[in-house]
């Protein structure tokens, strides 16, 4: 019986198991390796690693919980879990299955890309989904947005706010937005094309939108924000309650609303925000917080003193 089994290898359940190896609670990691800044060479926005590759922070952290004889890391996926607090029992994809008394879903979100040629090569090598990891770079060149709804009208703003004088708007299709969001755009001197966009094209800073009617527009760096969903469905066949825009709904102490169920980093976010904030420093702090309560948890349940509420 492990303590803890942690659903996800990315930073947040590295931190939540580094957080747990510390107290010498017996924890399996679980991780079947699909990170969700896998295209990306750089993250950004994690004080003294600013502009590290993200795989060797994932490596290094590995080797860091190579120090706590009670966590195990192990390549494999969780394909159901069944049980309840003090006895869950986690069935793994290599065929075995392990028992715990808490669960901590770090299984992280998928981006799903537009289909349009050429952005799923490009996606975090010039086609980029998020001005606070990417925007810095892109500054003062000539910058398009790729989508035609509100949230890329506003992204098209933002950037054109923070970043760049030259900003097109590439709706890919009719732009469907408010007439004051069009004259907003209009005032800040975005232009819009709603013609269809063909393909992506070109080189990291070079980049180069095509149009169905063969003209080419040349571009530094493509925004785009793709929609989103959970890389595992864990949570919802364990009966966790899902927020509108599907991330896992917890508390300040990462808890579900399933008993013994905490979630942490990019699958989890609090009802109380407006959106998630899915970043490396942010999914790391919240593997902390997970584990700092689930130790609590599990002391006091031993102790007979329960976390109260
Ligand atoms: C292109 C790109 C660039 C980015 N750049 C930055 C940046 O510069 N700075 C920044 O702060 N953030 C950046 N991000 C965001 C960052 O990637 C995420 O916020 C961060 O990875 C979240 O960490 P996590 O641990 O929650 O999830 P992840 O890192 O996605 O890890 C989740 C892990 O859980 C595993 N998993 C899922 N289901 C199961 C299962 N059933 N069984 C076992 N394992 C499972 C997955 O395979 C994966 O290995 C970027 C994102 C993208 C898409």
């Amino acid at each position: 019986m492990f303590d803890v089994i942690v659903v996800g290898g990315g930073p947040a359940g590295l931190n939540a198991a580094l957080t747990l190896g510390r107290q010498r609670r017996r924890v399996l990691v679980v991780d079947s390796g699909t990170y969700r800044n896998e295209p990306a060479e750089e993250m950004h926005m994690f004080l003294s690693r600013d502009g590290f590759p993200p795989a060797e922070l994932r490596r290094l952290g590995r080797q860091e919980l190579a120090n706590y004889p009670t966590v195990e890391i192990r390549e494999d996926l969780v394909v159901a879990v069944t049980g309840t607090a003090d006895d869950f029992a986690v069935e793994l994809a290599g065929g075995s299955t392990e028992r715990a008394r808490r669960l901590l879903l770090a299984s992280g979100q998928a981006d799903v890309l537009p289909e349009v040629d050429g952005v799923a090569e490009r996606f975090g090598r010039g086609v980029y989904h998020c001005p606070f990891c990417h925007g810095f770079e892109t500054a003062g060149k000539p910058l398009a947005v790729l989508g035609g709804d509100f949230s890329h009208a506003m992204l098209a703003l933002y950037v054109a706010d923070r970043f760049s004088d030259d900003v097109v708007l590439c709706a890919n299709g009719p732009l469907e937005v408010s007439e004051e969001l069009r004259a907003a755009l209009s005032d800040r001197k975005i232009e819009v094309r709603e013609e269809p966009v063909t393909r992506v094209g070109g080189v990291q800073n070079a980049l180069i939108v095509h149009f169905a009617d063969g003209t080419p527009l040349e571009r530094g760096a493509v925004f785009h924000r793709p929609v989103s969903r959970q890389r595992s469905d864990l949570a919802a066949s364990l009966g966790c309650e899902l927020l509108p825009d599907g991330c896992v709904r917890v508390n300040a102490m990462q808890q579900t609303t399933v008993a013994g169920v905490y979630a942490a980093g990019d699958t989890a976010r609090l009802a109380e925000l407006v959106g998630p904030t899915p970043f490396v420093i942010t999914a790391a702090a919240d593997g902390a917080k997970a584990a700092i309560w689930l130790e609590q948890d599990l002391f006091r349940s031993s102790v007979n003193v329960p976390i109260p509420g």
